[in-house]
């Protein structure tokens, strides 16, 4: 089975990627069914099962629970898990999410982290997990959001690409994070000295010749590069980068029919931010 290509489909339209229910519900259920197609070619050794249990089955295991939720049909729709069910340990409000990683990231920047014991708490996350704030960040291995905001394990929905842009694998990641794990906070986190954004911006003024599939993860950064370059104060790069993370924002509150619904109704706050390499702070668009 073809699994539809998320990049491709992020550049289809030549505005650069636009949320679209229907396609991504689409592209969702045929991936997750492709991956249950593929449980199932396996079942459990179940000597009751019939395919129905065996699909339910696999549902609630750890194996397939980050993605099943959408993989469940109307028929099934009662057996979903509840948001967050079991755990609540972020029904906290997005400020407080807000507040819990800024003060995380002073003492990140003071060279002051809390003390951890990483091992304590495995046993019980097994259990499910909770986060506080879904973070779409750069994959620049500078930046660690984990780190940069002194949180501990289960504390942290984090998903990465470089240039931090949002596409629709990203995006039903966030919807699941706010939808079913209850996450009060979404993040876009940019950060100084973007290798991907310096790519666009060399790809959009000097003509740079990327390879590979570059072209098409560095040129949904150009709209960002092309209006940075109509501001009258601060450089290109630093300028291009918020403007980045802004849009990706922007994107996200506008995201049908999950994250805008959650956003709107301020179950969630989705914000941005830029990460300083130098100082390892974090500073609020
Ligand atoms: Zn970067």
């Amino acid at each position: 089975m073809t699994l539809p290509n998320p990049v491709t489909a992020r550049h289809a339209t030549s505005a650069g990627f636009v949320p679209d229910a229907d396609a991504a519900r689409g592209q969702l259920d045929a991936a997750l069914q492709c991956r249950l197609d593929g449980q199932m070619s396996n079942p459990p050794r179940d000597p009751n099962h019939n395919s129905e249990l065996s699909r339910r089955a696999l549902l609630w295991t750890g194996a397939v629970a980050a993605l099943t939720p959408w993989a469940i049909d109307d028929a099934l729709a009662a057996d979903q898990p509840t948001p967050a069910a079991g755990a609540a340990a972020n029904a906290i409000a997005p400020s407080e999410a807000l507040k819990r990683l800024m003060a995380g990231n002073a003492r990140y920047a003071a060279n002051k982290p809390d003390q951890r014991d990483f091992s304590a708490g495995r046993a019980a996350r097994v259990q499910g997990q909770a986060p506080i704030a879904a973070i779409l960040s750069c994959a620049d291995a500078r930046l660690s959001p984990e780190f940069a905001f002194d949180q501990a394990p289960g504390e942290l929905f984090v998903t990465r690409v470089a240039g931090n842009i949002l596409s629709q694998d990203l995006l039903a990641s966030f919807e699941y994070g706010v939808e079913f794990l209850g996450i009060p906070l979404v993040m876009v986190l940019g950060h100084s000295g973007c290798g991907a954004v310096d790519a666009a911006i060399k790809r959009w003024k000097d003509k740079l010749v990327l390879p590979g599939h570059l072209p098409e993860l560095i040129g949904a950064i150009k709209p960002s590069v092309a209006a940075a370059e109509k501001m009258k104060t601060g450089n290109l790069l630093d300028n291009s980068i918020a403007e980045n993370v802004r849009r990706q924002v922007a994107q996200l509150k506008s995201a049908a029919p999950i994250v805008q619904k959650s956003y709107e109704s301020k179950k969630i706050d989705i914000v941005g931010a830029v990460y300083d390499i130098p100082t390892g702070k974090v500073t609020l668009l």
